[in-house]
Order: C-alpha cells, then structure tokens, then sequence
C-alpha cells in the first residue's frame, strides 16, 4: 500500500527554494502552507509560483493551503528588543505604550483592557510566561509574573479558557484572502474563527475574491480557541475541515486536554465528511536534531491511528535546519502506522442511514471492494466529492480520483487515501473507464486480470452526480 496520509508542509526561508521544494515534494509533500503571519504578499506569490513550478518538475499535483494570520493578540516591540521577567515582578501591558521596557510593554489590540478582568491569567509566548491581571486602569493592565523568563518581542498573548473577542478576519486576513486567491491557493486556513458565523464570513470574502478567477477555495477552520470547542459541530458545518491547532489550542484550554479533544475533532469530522489537519510540534526537535524524539514519533503515529487527513510541520520545515529529512521521516512513520490501521466496515458503517445517490454509490463500492478483495476503486470524479465520501472510511485498498480538472487534483492532495490522477475528458463513460484501466496499468497500480471498483456519474462531466458503480475485470 502507498502512504495514505498526507502531509502538509509549511514552506519559510529554510524551505524556499526551488531545489529543496523538489527534495521536499519527492519526500512525500502533498500540500504546502503558505503562512501569512510572517512575510508580504509579494513573498506569497513568489512562493506559490515556485511550488507549482516544483510539482510540475515532479509530475504531481500539490495543493497550496494559505493560512491566514487571524486577530493574534501580540505585545508590542521593546526599546532592547528583549527583558527577563521574574516570578513575582510587576509587569504592564499597556495599550498606549509605543515601545517597551522592564516595566510595561504595548498592544496591537488595543480593545484588551476592556476585555481583561482581575484574576484573568495572560499567557504569553505559547504559554512559556503567565501572568496574572490584578488590576486595569485605562489603557493599562497590571499583572504579577506567575512564570517568568524570557521575553522578546510581538510574541503572542490568549488568555486562559479564551473568550477574548477579536474578529476573527481582521483587515490585514481581508487582504491576504485577495492575494491567495490571486494565485488560486486550493485551501484557506482560517486563524481563531470562534463561531460557525467567523466560517461563512471567511468563505464569502474568499469567493469574492475568488469570483475573477473562477476559483473557490476550500475553507479549513483552526481550532484554536477554547470557544470554538463547544460550537465544533456548527463549525464543521460549514467548513470543509478542520485543523487541530494544537499550539494555541493548548494555551487556551491547557496542554492536558488536548489530546482527547484531538481525537473528537477528528472522529466528529470523519463522521460529517470532513477533512482534518493535525498540527504543531509534531517533528519539533527537528528543527534543530537529524532525528525525532521517541515522543514525536508516537505523537505522529497516534495521529495516524486518529484517522487524520494529514500531519503537518511548521518550523521544522519553515525554518528548521533539516526541512526534507522532516518530511522523510514523518512519511515513514505515517507509512508504518497505516499497517495497523484497523478497517472501519464495522457497525458503525453497516447501519449508517443515507438518502444521497453518491453517497450511497461510495459507501456501495467500500462494501463490494472489500469483500471482493479488489486492487483499487476509482472515482472518476468532477467535483472529488465521491473520493472524500469514500475516504472517510479505511479498507486498507487504495483510492483513486482521476478527473480532467486541475483544480479537484489539486484539492483532493489532502484527503486520506485520495491519489489523483489527470483522465482526460471524454463524452463517454465507457472510454473514460478504459483509459482509466490504461492509466492504472501504466502506474503498476494493477496487472492484466486484477479486479477494480470504478464509480462515475452518467451523464458525464456533472458536478456531484455520481450514480454509477462497476466492477471491472482489467484487460477483460
Ligand atoms: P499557527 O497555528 O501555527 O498559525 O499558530 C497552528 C497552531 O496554533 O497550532
Ligand atoms: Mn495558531
């Protein structure tokens, strides 16, 4: 069996180059993470060209995921550029300081006093420093050093148990959604979206500024307040996944807490056909070691296990001294926890309800392809909506979604299982299914006599109107 889970790789100056992004890409890249929290917009597209430059030299379709800033609550800079905070000191946070030092530093969200109430714990820096607000006045918050250390600066603040009230498209995401989809990124990542409505907000402006370019984006929620977690469900809703964010996640509702909540995101989305993203820290170490912690090997193993659509790196491969070891690694162990993944036709599946044609034709050919035992199912697919119903399901048999578009090639690079392959368009199904053969055989995916599950839709070329199954005897 080849991989099934995918990787997402963010790309940073460690990573951008022409030739490390084709080392990257042979060593298992399915997607690539454009971060705009760091960068300008000139650097995106520079970037974004270079990576389908790269995919093309490899032959393979990557799809680009651009990752919005969102409403990251940060300090301000300081006049040294740096302070040591100690357990015990007095510390400000002042939204009408302009440059920091020992005593007080600055705000980008200058609403925070007002949001802030005495005993509220601030955590800055991913949570390595905590203070705790014992009073406001005006523009200030005064706070006592619960764990001090050391303190750079824009480094990020969230407030424990979240509810900090930032929008989460700020101006800076409204414009950085225009320039991604000015080079068509397949996804858009939305940063601390709090509520469902933050979602079909996002996805509007992304459509919008799609609308030129006859591009819609898929929409990925991150999952990195702690008022998100109780509203998953409406959020799911309307996104067509969801990233584990597990680095503000963490510091929001306490690092003890995340790894069952990692396990219900990922069973809710497998459940309401959606895409899930694992993320952060998953290869830390590697960023500076030529080897992963035991630790980090299991974490990236467990994830698989969880059923996630893919694993992702941020440092290692944005800045990190070994970006294409990183990917070779998480390949191999994601390639080594898939044989133990168990098959999901359990009760679950054989009682699941559905009134939907495709869905039925999908959870149809899982069924015939297991107990037949087939080599592969292919979906020939205009949308990719067949490939993701079905890839919601493990039978440890290989998916694939061959299609005309470029675009639904690109897409399905995240889903679990999915590999796309370009099928030209033709007007007969019949045709299609024989190149479709021809293209399996060509690839050593199969040989003369093998027996695969084909679905389409008739007539062809309809967006999501799979309502054909066949099983198919190659070279019979
Ligand atoms: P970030 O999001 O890398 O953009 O912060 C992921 C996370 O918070 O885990
Ligand atoms: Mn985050």
């Amino acid at each position: 069996m080849p991989r099934g889970t995918k990787i997402v790789a963010t790309i940073g100056p460690a990573s951008d180059t022409l030739e490390i992004l084709v080392r990257m890409i042979e060593a298992g890249v399915n997607v690539v993470r454009l971060n705009f929290s760091h960068g300008k917009a000139q650097d995106h597209i520079d970037r974004a060209l270079m990576v389908r430059e790269a995919a093309k030299k490899c032959g393979r379709e990557i799809a680009i995921m651009a990752d919005l800033q969102g409403p990251k609550i940060r300090i301000g800079k300081f006049e040294h550029g740096r302070i040591d905070l100690k357990k015990g000191d007095k510390f400000i946070l002042d939204a009408n300081c302009p440059l920091g030092n020992q005593e007080r530093i600055g705000l980008d969200y200058k609403a925070l006093p007002n949001e802030v109430k005495p005993t509220d714990f601030l955590l800055l820096n991913d949570g390595l420093i905590v203070l705790e607000t014992e009073f406001i006045i005006g523009s200030e918050i005064h706070t006592i050093v619960k764990i001090g250390g050391e303190l750079t600066n824009n480094k990020g603040i969230n407030r424990q148990g979240g509810g900090l009230t930032a929008p989460a498209l700020t101006t800076k995401d409204r414009e950085d959604i225009k320039t991604a989809m000015s080079f068509q990124a397949d996804y858009v990542a939305v940063s601390f979206p709090k509520d469902a409505a933050d979602m079909v907000l996002a996805r509007q402006l992304a459509d919008m500024a799609g609308e030129p370019f006859d591009h819609k984006p898929m929409m990925i929620a991150k999952i990195e307040r702690a008022e998100a977690i109780p509203l998953l469900q409406e959020i799911l809703d309307v996104s067509d996944g969801i990233m584990v964010a597990r680095g503000d996640l963490a510091v929001e509702v306490g690092n003890a807490t995340v790894p069952a909540l990692q396990k219900r995101m990922i069973k809710m989305a497998l459940a309401c056909n959606k895409l899930t993203i694992t993320a952060t820290q998953m290869m830390e170490s590697m960023i500076v070691n030529a080897m992963p912690t035991r630790a980090e090997v299991s974490d990236v193993a467990n994830a698989v296990l969880d059923g996630t659509d893919a694993v992702m790196t941020s440092a290692e491969t944005a800045s990190g001294k070994y970006p294409v070891e990183t990917v070779q690694m998480m390949a191999a162990v994601c390639q080594e926890a898939e044989k133990s993944y168990a098959c999901e036709l359990d009760a679950d599946f054989l009682n699941a309800r559905f009134s939907r044609i495709d869905q039925s034709v999908a959870y149809g050919a899982l069924f015939i392809a297991y107990h037949l035992h087939v080599k592969a199912i292919v979906a020939l697919t205009e949308s990719g909506s067949t490939a993701l119903w079905m890839s919601r399901r493990n039978i440890n048999i290989p998916l694939f979604a061959m299609t005309p578009s470029r675009v639904t090639q690109r897409k399905v690079a995240l889903y679990r299982n999915v590999r796309p392959y370009e099928l030209p368009y033709h007007c007969d199904g019949e045709t299609m299914m024989k190149d479709a053969e021809l293209i399996l055989l060509e690839k050593g995916v199969v040989k003369i006599g093998d027996t695969i599950v084909v679905t389409w839709g008739e007539p062809i070329g309809k967006i999501g109107g799979t309502n054909a199954l066949k099983i198919v005897k190659i070279g019979g």
